[in-house]
């Protein structure tokens, strides 16, 4: 079975954002980027399903700039087989990534897609349910746990509340939460191997997919700032505190 993991790069979780002074959106010159985090988890649960013997080949996929190459690299050096850049220099939104990964699951027919939950730059959760939708696959969002067995996927499922456990008929669409693996680093050799494996450049118009803008943002500003806290001398004027605040009975 072949899996299909698409990843994005995006600013690294580590780096502290910063607005444009124009408020049109997030500065990005000069900032550390990185595999979305999910996207690694995503990876990682690709190469632990080939290490059990379920997968045979994992293909990497990542819609964006020329850079995104490295993003690829990243996969390559965990454990990808061979990878997908669909280059762009425009700001794909989630449906046209969806679009996009519709026409390469067409073509290279996965067993598995296995996406992040969610990318840490725009926040959507939406490509992997729309990817769903668009292929009529069924879909574990939110992934702590994926076992594949014959021709059906169990996932346990983080929502509110707790879990919940769903059986799929694949080929099927995943998605990862944070619980679903701890990701392996990349050594050394790996890093070495993976600059000879395959990675094919294409576009979007390769795949017929505009990708236009369909939203506008109209304005991207820094969260407000905390008010400074206080300080209290001891433990009775803490709750006498809390309780003329409404929060302790
Ligand atoms: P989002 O819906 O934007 O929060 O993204 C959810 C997941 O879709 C990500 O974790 C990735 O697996 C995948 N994805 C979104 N955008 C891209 C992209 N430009 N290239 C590759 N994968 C992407």
């Amino acid at each position: 079975m072949k899996i299909l993991v698409p990843v994005k790069r995006v600013i690294d979780y580590n780096v502290k954002p910063r607005v444009k002074l124009d408020g049109t959106g997030v500065d990005l010159a000069n900032v550390k980027m990185s595999m979305n985090p999910f996207d690694e988890i995503a990876v990682e649960e690709a190469i632990r399903l080939k290490e059990k013997g379920v997968a045979t080949e994992i293909v990497a996929v990542s819609i964006g700039v020329a850079k995104a190459q490295e993003t690829l690299r990243t996969a390559l050096a965990m454990g990808a087989d061979r990878a997908i850049l669909v280059q762009t220099d425009d700001e794909v939104e989630p449906l046209a990534v969806a679009k996009i990964l519709k026409a390469i699951v067409d073509e290279e027919q996965p067993g598995l897609v296995i996406l992040g939950k969610q990318a840490i730059d725009d926040d959507s959760n939406q490509t992997g349910q729309m990817l769903a939708a668009l292929t009529g696959r069924p879909q574990g969002t939110f992934a702590n746990k994926l076992e594949v067995e014959g021709d059906a996927a169990t996932v346990t499922r983080e929502v509110d509340g707790g879990l919940e456990t769903v059986k799929l008929a694949l080929p099927a669409i995943i998605t990862t939460d944070l619980r679903l693996n701890e990701p392996r680093y990349a050594s050394l050799p790996n890093i070495m191997k993976a600059k000879s494996k395959p990675l094919a450049n294409k576009t979007p118009a390769d795949y017929g997919v505009d990708t236009a803008a369909r939203l506008q943002t109209l304005k991207v500003s820094e969260p407000p700032k905390r008010s400074a806290g206080v300080k209290v001398a001891d433990v009775d004027e803490l709750v006498a505190k809390l309780k003329s605040m409404g929060v302790a009975a």
